[in-house]
């Protein structure tokens, strides 16, 4: 007893010193910013003076980290990702620092609140959804492990729009996210590089016979780097997000006498250049505005590649070596052409052989697959590439042109697999082949996503190179979505296993199983759900002007709205609901808030309509007060990270309901079961693996179509939305109340379920939804069974862990090992 009290003393005087230097630095940060007294501080003068000071702290580290790094010749690791969302970023910083428990005390005696702090920080909404969260999760997990991993992306000047509900529309507000400065970026100018569009490209022959790139009159965009520290988890490591921007050329503004034409090609030139780095696109999966798309991808893979040759380069590495001290991965095809772009580095600037510029290539870089559909594969018309990028043009025929004497070599007289497997093919640049052929990893992100790869999307390259094809399953950082996000239960978890080394090892949240049928345990734990439950009933109170009851089941779907997630399955069984309440003496439920959140791509009808459709049925029902507030439905306007923090955490029911075959793997399915929500879903992504790890459906409800299932039906185009309509009278009860002013009118979805033949499945998988529904309302009534599923899943989470997923990338394929910061 002794003893303890002489080490917590020393834990608190250290904590006493910490919080003075905190406090000193504090008010000198806001003389030096303000001119002010911590006092006369704004609230966001107040934000500003936090990170400010926290940068303080972060700094040093970095310095340190980039030093170490340097001198010790570490093999790095940079993740090119066409997005990063981020969501905020002082608090998960503050946790990595491990201080902000003191941050909190120091701000109390100046009577200022930290939590109201975090609030004045606009989201980073640099991404979509999940592709992006995913990344941003990622760089987390590589710098809690000590990894020398960095970011490399576009600093888009707008993030995806912010979603306002208008009359129950969507309606797009520019998301100016820049306005107030983003506290945690360090603008490099001199660091600037030089990425060239347009010209001309041709091979000319030397007086010694060897042949020469020519590039003549391209137009030269300077790249300006924008670094985020990235903060270690409690470790000393600080690695880097490099975003860049896009601006005017050096010798811009360098006038002199200039005529019409010149002045006009100039505001030409501006233009363009600042159309680059403009906007963020709001589609994940189909793209419009294509050639700006193309632009910005070899924009931030251009700037990227070349500042990581320059800086290996600069440090005294050989560049022979460049593949063991270099890992290059790409996430989805957005920055393919790190392929061509390498190529184009090793051999037309650093002189290389192309047979060793291309072994080196692919030994460098690595490729994630995010998705099985056909369609949404990207693919560049010749015409559009072309003229953009000349030389890279000429790289990627030339790498096509050797790629494919290899493939009629294995495959003699088999034109077939040519036209599968070329790079070019039908006029058209086949960014998912490149990335395969450029690579020497292609992995999918759930067990099931990577053998439909292997099965069907990428069969011909399966059969190939059947070792290069490998499964990561995604993970999500156990750090903001559980320790931030819900600290109560944080603690709790803490005071049960009495241990924090979970907080390091995820997987050591497993320890919780042998306390899931402990009531007192219980106990809390259900408390801690109704205490988020309460906090999200506030927000949507505040918010949406909505009252809803704490006591009722919380079933919550939000993400991206996408036909192939089936928000409209949703919805339409709320309405089957709604209508036997109000028809049927013999049916009953139990009070159930569902909620909606997710914005829609702003040219994506069906997406917007289903929006309509939701607003339209929460407007009716919860305005009818016979049925006695058994039904609340609820859309939380402009959905993201920071929103998604207070939402995840309030969930008892996680609907995760795409069609069978379609969700690569989701990561929101990680959420809500990392904070004890039971998974109503189909056989999809990484849904499967939540089963296997839950221990089977007595802790999660699986209903459906299997992927198995749905590909056969595509395959054989057997389905019949139109007969399901006629057999099955729920589906007609609610599709007829789509066009019958129930609701208003929506005969666009009805067109969409019906002559359009019901592509996801919704009417065929309805009736299976229901039940799905009706079992978990038999399990929610069994208190003490319910929270044990609910602990169970909480137990078994550490598995989806993104520190799991980014240790295998760095084992089984960047091979690279933590590097200690002294
Ligand atoms: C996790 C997350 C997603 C991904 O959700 P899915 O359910 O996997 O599609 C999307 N948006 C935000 C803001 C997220 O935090």
């Amino acid at each position: 007893m002794a003893r303890e009290t002489k080490e917590q003393k020393q834990k608190s005087r250290e904590f006493d010193k910490l919080k003075e230097n905190l406090k000193l630095r504090f008010v000198s940060t806001a003389h030096l910013m303000y001119g002010r007294e911590i006092k006369d501080l704004t609230e966001n003068e107040v934000y500003q003076t936090v990170a400010a000071t926290a940068k303080q702290f972060i700094s040093d580290n970095w310095i340190k980290t980039n030093k170490t790094y340097a001198e010790r010749q570490e093999k790095q690791i940079y993740y090119f990702s066409i997005e990063f969302l981020l969501g905020r970023l002082l608090k998960s910083n503050l946790i990595n620092l491990g201080i902000e428990e003191a941050v909190k005390e120091v701000l109390e005696d100046f009577d200022l609140s930290l939590v109201k702090t975090f609030d004045e920080e606009p989201d980073a909404g640099l991404g979509n959804g999940g592709l992006g969260r995913l990344a941003a999760c990622f760089i987390d997990s590589m710098a809690a492990h000590r990894l020398p991993g960095h970011g490399c992306s576009i600093r888009y000047q707008y993030g995806l729009f912010e979603q306002k509900i208008i009359e129950g529309n969507q309606v797009e507000i520019p998301d100016n996210w820049l306005k107030n400065g983003f506290a945690w970026e360090y603008r490099k100018p001199d660091k600037a590089i030089d990425v060239k569009f347009n010209g001309n490209a041709y091979m000319k022959k030397m007086p010694d016979g060897r042949l020469k790139l020519v590039y003549e009159n391209p137009m030269t965009v300077m790249a300006v780097p924008y670094d985020v520290p990235i903060v270690g988890y409690h470790n000393n490591t600080v690695n880097t997000l490099r975003l860049w921007n896009a601006e005017v050329n050096r010798d811009f503004s360098d006038y002199g006498r200039l005529t019409q034409e010149q002045m006009r090609q100039k505001n030409e030139y501006r233009n363009f250049v600042e159309s680059i780095t403009r906007y963020l696109y709001p589609d994940d999966s189909t793209y419009d505005g294509r050639r700006l798309r193309l632009i910005q991808e070899y924009f931030f893979v251009s700037a990227g590649v070349q500042s990581i040759v320059r800086h290996y380069k600069k440090v005294g590495m050989d560049i022979h070596d460049f593949a063991q001290k270099i890992a290059i991965h790409i996430n989805d095809t957005h920055p393919a052409l790190c392929v061509a772009e390498l190529m184009r580095i090793l051999v037309d600037e650093e002189g290389l052989e192309w047979n060793e510029a291309w072994a080196i290539t692919k030994n460098t870089i690595a490729y994630t697959n995010h998705t099985i559909m056909p369609e949404a594969l990207e693919k560049w018309p010749i015409d559009m590439f072309k003229p953009l990028l000349p030389r890279i043009y000429m790289i990627i025929d030339e790498i096509n042109r050797r790629w494919l004497i290899d493939v009629r070599d294995r495959y003699p007289n088999n034109e077939q697999k040519v036209h599968e497997l070329s790079i070019i093919q039908d006029g058209m640049v086949h960014m998912a082949r490149l990335s395969i052929v450029g690579s020497h990893s292609v992995n999918g992100v759930a067990k099931i996503h990577t053998d439909i790869l292997k099965s069907t999307t990428l069969h011909d390259f399966y059969e190939y190179n059947p070792r290069m094809f490998n499964n990561k399953t995604n993970g999500i950082t156990h750090r903001r979505w559980l320790m931030g996000a819900n600290p109560e239960l944080s603690d709790l978890i803490d005071a049960t296993i009495g241990s924090r080394r979970w907080h390091r090892h995820p997987e050591q949240l497993d320890l919780l199983n042998d306390y899931v049928e402990d009531k007192p345990f219980l106990e809390k734990l259900g408390a801690i759900k109704h205490l988020r439950k309460e906090g999200l009933a506030k927000y949507v109170k505040e918010h949406n002007g909505i009252d809803v009851d704490p006591d009722s089941i919380f079933d919550i779907q939000v993400k991206r709205i996408h036909s192939y997630k089936r928000q409209l399955m949703n919805i339409l069984h709320i309405m089957y609901q709604y209508h036997k309440l109000k028809t049927d003496s013999d049916f009953d439920m139990l009070p159930t808030t569902y909620f909606f959140g997710g914005k829609a791509a702003p040219g994506y009808y069906i997406a917007k309509e289903t929006i309509r459709l939701i607003n339209a049925v929460a407007d009716k029902v919860n305005n009818d007060a016979s049925i006695k507030g058994k039904i609340k439905v609820v859309f939380i306007e402009n959905f993201g990270v920071s929103i998604g923090e207070i939402v995840y955490p309030a969930a008892d029911v996680s609907e995760q309901i795409s069609t069978a075959s379609k969700e690569a793997s989701g990561t929101g399915n990680m959420k809500f079961m990392m904070n004890g929500a039971i998974t109503l879903g189909t056989l999809d992504g990484a849904n499967v693996e939540i089963r296997e790890a839950v221990g089977g459906d007595a802790n999660c409800v699986i209903f459906g179509l299997k992927a198995e299932e749905v590909l056969n039906y595509y395959a054989t185009g057997t389905y019949s939305a139109w007969d399901e309509y006629n057999t099955n009278e729920n589906v007609r009860l609610v599709v007829n109340q789509l066009t019958d002013g129930t609701y208003g009118n929506f005969q666009s979805l009805s067109d969409y379920l019906i002559r359009a033949n019901d592509e996801f499945f919704i009417l065929k998988d309805f009736n299976a939804y229901a039940d799905a529904h009706v079992e978990i309302m038999k399990r929610y009534q069994k208190r003490f069974q319910w929270l044990k599923s609910s602990a169970i899943n909480i137990a078994n989470s550490g598995v989806f862990s993104s520190d799991r997923t980014i240790d295998e990338y760095a084992n089984e394929i960047w091979q690279v090992k933590p590097v200690m910061i002294p």
